[in-house]
């Protein structure tokens, strides 16, 4: 099976490792498109770990989200490599709610901490 973060890697050489915590992002892309298949596998755990602790939103309920992700885009990265510290990532989401198409179009901040990536916050259509 396909990753759904469009590495066109398979799931289990991807972003599953990741989401079994049995490997870590090394770059902020990395984090971000793992955030992407996350969200598109519902793994609410890994998107809570994921998240800078004091911008979390602990309220994420991703058994009731409608929301179909079908496809991501990366446009522009900033910073974000294994030796940086913060980063920035610049995407295209693509998803269907109730067989509508829509498209997130977002610029996240990311920083690193102990070798962490966390996704701080975004600007929507940057
Ligand atoms: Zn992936």
């Amino acid at each position: 099976m396909a990753c759904p973060c469009g590495s066109k890697l398979e799931y289990s050489d991807c972003c599953q490792p990741l989401h079994e915590g049995k490997d870590y992002a090394k770059t902020a892309e990395q984090l971000m498109r793992s955030r992407y298949s996350a969200f598109a596998k519902k793994q609410e755990q890994y998107i809570l770990d994921t998240w800078y602790p004091s911008m979390r939103n602990d309220e994420l309920n991703l058994k009731k989200d409608p929301t179909w992700w079908t496809g991501l885009e990366i446009v522009d990265t900033a910073g974000g490599l294994e030796a940086d510290s913060k980063g920035e990532v610049e995407f295209i989401a693509s998803y269907t709610v109730r067989k509508k198409e829509f498209k997130l179009h977002e610029r996240s901040s990311f920083v690193q901490e102990d070798g962490h990536w966390f996704y701080v916050d975004g600007q929507l259509s940057p």
